[in-house]
């Protein structure tokens, strides 16, 4: 658990040591503005509960050499927690979200959420037990979700992809021993990346996450976009084809009706006599130039560039950052990828923003999950906008 507030000179302190990893008592006086006693009795505290130590002398030029106090990042925990279609993913991160303990699980039936997060808590118990983690150092457990997430009530309010609506997450909270949080999917995503992962110097980033569905995180100034009714960067909706495929939001044409994983395969096998159930068998017959293949893969990138070139005019953002198992497979069509993004236009061209796939990978949302505790907790920045 966590109880310093935030805005008393033990929680600044702490938050500056938090971003900044070391410093000397006189810097921290310094960058506080209190005096080297307060920042003195403050750090002592701080060190009895956990959260720094003194590591060694910095240099000096002459006289005492100043002591340095250290951020530990292993003084506190979180879990991060995926559900998708599909599977449950549990992880135990310390504050650098270094991965402790990682399991994950088949959903058989996604609808009994009751039993999945049964499952999840027992698991919560066994990752404690298996690294000998105190729970009173867990600063609380974060859940990645696909849809539609209102985060101040704890409610999934609709998920189209896995066809659940108003999951009430408040009924789970007396599971666990510590505070809840949920995010979408997307934002986890891109939170994640703002943080840790490709885009981290940058403050404006639009994250693609491509799965079985497809969409986005919306990063601006640093802060996560979500809008008025949570549903800002639902951009897998918008209108990529005028009449086109019925998507399962009940619109024609949506973005995600195209450029979606799903929509690559699917396209495949309607096209093909092999069939494909995999990404990676679909780009093992890309490397072997199976010729419906690579016409399918040109297809979708022409679709995926469609939607990018849309969300580069709406946003010019630093970065777009593709997301999704796809991402893995960047190397094959990141270039032609691109090409078709920047294909000739009055408005922008390939110095203006970065398109990187994903660092994180399939980390990437899991671990903005088990950034949204450490983040409560270090009060950095409210990340909502
Ligand atoms: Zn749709």
């Amino acid at each position: 658990m966590f109880d310093i507030d935030q805005n008393s000179n033990k929680g600044k302190i702490l938050n500056l040591l938090y971003r900044k990893r070391e410093l000397t008592k006189l810097d921290i006086s310094n960058e506080i503005g209190v005096s080297v006693p307060t920042v003195i009795s403050n750090v002592n505290e701080l060190i009895r509960e956990g959260f720094v130590e003194e590591s060694g002398v910095a240099s000096s030029t002459g006289g005492r050499k100043p002591i340095i106090v250290s951020f530990i990042p292993n003084s506190r925990y979180a879990f991060g927690v995926d559900i998708n279609p599909y599977m449950a993913r549990v992880v135990l991160t310390n504050l650098d979200l270094e991965i402790k303990y990682d399991v994950e699980f088949l959903i058989e039936e996604l609808k009994d959420i009751k039993s999945i997060m049964k499952r999840i808590s027992l698991i919560v118990k066994e990752a404690l037990e298996f690294t000998k983690i105190d729970e009173k150092k867990v600063l609380g457990i974060g859940f990645s979700l696909q849809g539609t997430v209102d985060e101040e009530n704890l409610v999934l309010k609709r998920a189209i992809n896995i066809g659940v609506k108003d999951w009430d997450f408040k009924l789970f909270e007396n599971l666990f021993q510590f505070p809840l949080f949920i995010e979408n999917e997307a934002n986890a995503a891109a939170l994640a990346e703002l943080k840790i992962g490709i885009a981290k110097e940058e403050r404006n980033l639009v994250y693609i996450s491509v799965s079985s569905g497809l969409g986005t995180g919306i990063v601006i100034e640093g802060q996560l976009y979500k809008g008025k009714n949570k549903r800002a960067g639902e951009m897998g909706h918008m209108t990529l084809v005028p009449h086109g495929k019925l998507c399962r939001c009940g619109r024609k044409g949506c973005w995600e009706m195209y450029a979606s994983q799903k929509a690559l395969l699917d396209e495949f096998n309607e096209l093909s006599d092999v069939k494909v159930t995999k990404l990676e068998q679909f780009f093992n017959l890309i490397m072997i130039k199976n010729k419906v293949a690579e016409k399918c893969l040109n297809n979708y990138l022409n679709n995926l560039a469609s939607g990018i070139q849309n969300i580069v005019l709406i946003f010019d953002p630093h970065y777009i950052v593709l997301g999704g198992e796809i991402s893995g497979y960047s190397d094959v069509y990141l270039d032609s990828l691109k090409d078709k993004i920047f294909d000739e236009n009055e408005f922008y061209n390939r110095g203006d923003f970065k398109l990187f796939p994903s660092r994180l990978k399939r980390n990437s949302s899991i671990l903005g999950a088990a950034l949204l505790p450490i983040q409560k907790a270090f009060l950095i920045e409210q990340d909502v906008i």
